[in-house]
């Protein structure tokens, strides 16, 4: 049977399964073996060289999903975004980047880049103009990530690789917030599409791993770079990782549902003073990220009044946990001023406008009533 035109779901569940050819069971057996037969083999099969029958049979279900020509695992998000850019990226060569992004990400290219010669400059916002003045003659690839964390930021992902196409640039976007259920960057011209796949493709906070989506060419040149690299993704994790991935299609769906209800009902709080998600009207990218997106994901953030202490706040919840990861089905806070952007220092922040009282909300697949009435009740705790 042809799989180019399953559903999402049918994809989740069968694309790229490995057949259990010597006793039919319904799952994919897990061939762990780092060592294989050289003689009379078509393909010289190695864990470093993505060809593991595990390996492969992941890599069609995510280029199933983003509907690009291949994929390929890795072992974290962050191997999957430094092989990328390491792929694309040589000394004296020039990257844009979106102002916005993920902290790891922004790291490596602010603290190690000018150690490979590798030249950057971040835009100042995430609009096209700022993208476009940045863009040299030795600007090789334009990086961007939407929606953004922790603000839901949404960059033009069509006028991205609009612009990158016109000038022979390759363009590579973060699809982590998304997921491939509810953005699928492939089909509006954006070259290398990569995830954490620690988030909505593992989905239950227990597997760190990366993915990348793009044509046959690209993933060949990201390829050649990753077996030197070597941050692959051991067989036991890539197969947990595919059992994830079958409930994938139903567990973003049931996020976003639960994020956009959440979202209203946290607006009509007289103890919240903002909420930031891409499906209400009142989020200034509304349009955009309904003509680009086919839901708004599960990420979203509120502000508490200025008299609330966000800490107090986290602590006092009891069925919403405050940690650092996201993207679960379990449903956690965090604080970005108090994490994620502390480093980046209070005035930074307030520029960037992080607020003190803003609270980051990976909205999980509980009953939305039972998230309320916690919400509520640790509100009542602090006041
Ligand atoms: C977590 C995350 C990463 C890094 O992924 P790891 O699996 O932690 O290496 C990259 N981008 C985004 C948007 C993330 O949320």
């Amino acid at each position: 049977m042809k799989n180019d035109n399953f559903g999402l779901h049918t994809i989740c569940t069968h694309t790229g399964e490995v057949e259990d050819q010597q006793f039919n069971g319904a799952v994919s057996p897990i061939y762990v073996s780092s060592s294989y037969a050289f003689e009379g083999v078509e393909t010289l099969r190695y864990p470093r060289y993505f060809n593991t029958p595990n390996q492969e049979a992941l890599g069609k279900k995510i280029a199933a999903l983003e509907k690009t020509e291949a994929g390929l695992l890795f072992g974290s998000g962050m191997a999957a975004v430094s092989t990328c850019l390491f792929a694309f990226l040589r000394k004296g060569d020039h990257v844009v980047v979106q102002n916005a992004i993920y902290g790891g990400t922004f790291h490596l290219i602010k603290e190690q880049f000018d150690h490979f010669g590798i030249e950057y400059d971040f835009t100042e916002d995430l609009e096209i103009p700022s993208f476009q003045s940045k863009i040299k003659d030795n600007t090789k690839v334009i990086y961007i990530e939407t929606p953004s964390n922790p603000l839901l930021r949404i960059t033009d992902i069509e006028a991205i690789a609009d612009l990158a196409r016109k000038s022979n640039i390759i363009s590579m976007i973060d699809n982590t917030f998304a997921s491939p259920i509810n953005q699928n960057p492939r089909a509006l011209g954006i070259d290398i599409i990569i995830h954490s796949a620690t988030k909505y493709l593992g989905g239950h906070s227990d597997i760190l791993a990366g993915a990348v989506a793009a044509s046959k060419v690209h993933i060949d040149s990201i390829f050649e770079m990753g077996i030197k690299l070597g941050g692959n993704l051991s067989d036991y994790t890539v197969w947990l990782l595919e059992r994830s991935m079958k409930t994938l299609g139903l567990r973003v769906e049931a996020q976003n549902k639960n994020a956009l209800s959440m979202a209203n009902w946290l607006m009509d709080l007289e103890e919240i003073d903002r909420v930031y998600y891409p499906g209400l009207p009142s989020h200034p990218q509304y349009d955009l990220a309904k003509k680009q997106m086919r839901a708004f994901g599960g990420m979203l953030s509120f502000e508490l009044n200025q008299e609330l202490d966000a800490h107090a706040f986290m602590q006092a919840l009891q069925l919403i946990k405050p940690s650092m990861s996201l993207a679960g089905v379990e449903s956690t806070v965090l604080s970005p001023a108090l994490t994620s952007h502390k480093l980046m220092g209070e005035e930074e922040r307030a520029k960037q406008g992080i607020k003190d009282g803003l609270i980051r909300f990976s909205v999980g697949i509980e009953n939305t009533e039972d998230l309320q009435a916690d919400i509520k009740q640790a509100l009542n705790a602090i006041k």
